[in-house]
């Protein structure tokens, strides 16, 4: 029988970059041990904690159908911390809770693109945006941006692409980049959603992993109230990602519809999840800082070993659990590059180019295993990327 366009068009055709990642796991299961520094999870487990709150929830009977929109209590605390760090009022009836973020990403399009609109992103991108775009009926249009901008879009190239489309969607802290939009990059995307009446799709789900900087939520700036909606999600800040919790925050009216729409698809989140979810939030930053700590010790350790040698650029990490590394002075691409170093060092990192056209010639680490791990490899990197620039080798201090 035949299938719809919609899904049948869904993986957009052609080589997606996640080869190396696939052969790696291939590799693991038939024995080979490879290093894995490919996605986006945290080397902790959920805090003990936070299993004994969602434990004694579905014991204590929260097992059956919850609210649709949300608990009260999850939606409450989701609104009040974002109303605090944000200086925005919001109440709970300006949340939608979801099944994780991806989700959120993909109610957040369908809210407000009809078929055959074109939805905006920025080049490089998470993987999954454009195929939740096509997923909705939408049409996704890749922003490319430069290295020499750390890859943040220049307003005038958003402008160029925005004529008839009716959303941006964005992401910071970023992944794969790891920066952080500054205000005035943020002030200009606010002109080019005002002047081209764009809906703003914010994904904030890395926004307690800031290492430089500051998060700033777009939806604060004038006016952009009522046409932004922020992505939230449970699994960067508060390591629980199998959880699948995360929210909406938006105006009030779209909220309502996209109630609707949860209705219709998930039918909410488990009641027992949400209850671990808000007493995890209500642990407050401290705890989140903790869960963060890893990763920006990381970062430190990475930019220490970078610094030793010249032939890998990269751009600095300001926030988010990734290092976005330049090895164009191998004369690879990311995707070479990635499976010359799967191949003979048994190191999966992403290549660039799964990320987006932006990104060729550079890899995506994740910095998501131990420290005592992390560091050999990436001094590994640093020293095969040397080799084959024919530049001398960092010799790697461990193994
Ligand atoms: N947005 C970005 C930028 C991400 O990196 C991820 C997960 N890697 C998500 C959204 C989705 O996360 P989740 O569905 O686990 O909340």
């Amino acid at each position: 029988m035949k299938l719809s366009q919609r899904i049948t068009n869904l993986n957009g055709g052609g080589s997606d970059g996640w080869g190396v990642f696939y052969r790696a796991r291939k590799m693991i299961a038939d024995g080979t041990p490879v290093t894995e520094l490919t996605i986006g999870e945290h080397d902790i487990r959920t805090d003990p904690s936070i299993l004994a709150a969602m434990d004694a929830s579905a014991r204590g009977g929260h097992t059956g159908y919850a609210m649709v929109p949300g608990v009260r209590d999850l939606r409450e605390t989701v609104a009040r911390r974002i109303a605090e760090r944000t200086g925005v009022p919001t109440t709970y009836k300006n949340i939608l809770i979801t099944p994780g973020g991806q989700a959120a990403l993909f109610a957040a399009h369908h809210a407000v693109c009809d078929d055959g609109d074109r939805a905006l992103f920025i080049d490089p991108y998470y993987a999954t945006y454009p195929g939740t775009i096509r997923a909705i009926g939408a049409v996704p249009v890749a922003i490319a941006t430069r290295p020499e901008d750390r890859f943040i879009p220049r307003a005038e190239d958003i402008a160029a692409a925005a004529k008839g489309a009716k959303s941006l969607l964005i992401n910071t802290p970023n992944n794969p980049t790891g920066t952080i939009y500054d205000n005035r990059t943020l002030e200009g995307i606010a002109q080019v959603c005002h002047d081209q009446d764009l809906w703003l799709i914010s994904d904030e789900v890395y926004d307690t992993q800031v290492w430089d900087g500051t998060h700033f939520s777009p939806r604060a700036l004038p006016g952009m109230y009522a046409r932004t909606l922020v992505v939230g999600s449970m699994s960067k800040s508060h390591a629980m990602t199998g959880s699948r919790c995360g929210w909406i925050a938006g105006p009030q009216d779209a909220i309502s519809h996209l109630i609707d729409l949860a209705t219709g698809t998930t039918y909410g989140v488990p009641g027992f999840v949400q209850d671990a979810a808000a007493f995890a939030l209500k642990r407050g930053a401290a705890f989140e800082t903790e869960i963060a700590a890893p990763f920006r010790r990381r970062r430190d350790m990475a930019h220490a070993i970078l610094a030793e040698q010249t032939t890998v650029g990269h751009i600095p990490a300001q926030g988010a659990m990734y290092l976005m590394l330049d090895i164009r002075a191998t004369g690879l691409n990311g995707e070479d590059f990635a499976t010359a170093l799967l191949d003979t060092h048994h190191i999966a990192v992403m290549p660039g180019e799964s990320f987006g056209r932006s990104a060729t010639g550079y890899i995506r680490v994740a910095m998501t295993i131990a420290d005592e791990k992390f560091e050999p490899a990436l001094r590994r990197i640093c020293a095969f990327a040397a080799e084959l620039a024919g530049s001398p080798a960092i010799h790697a201090r461990h193994g």
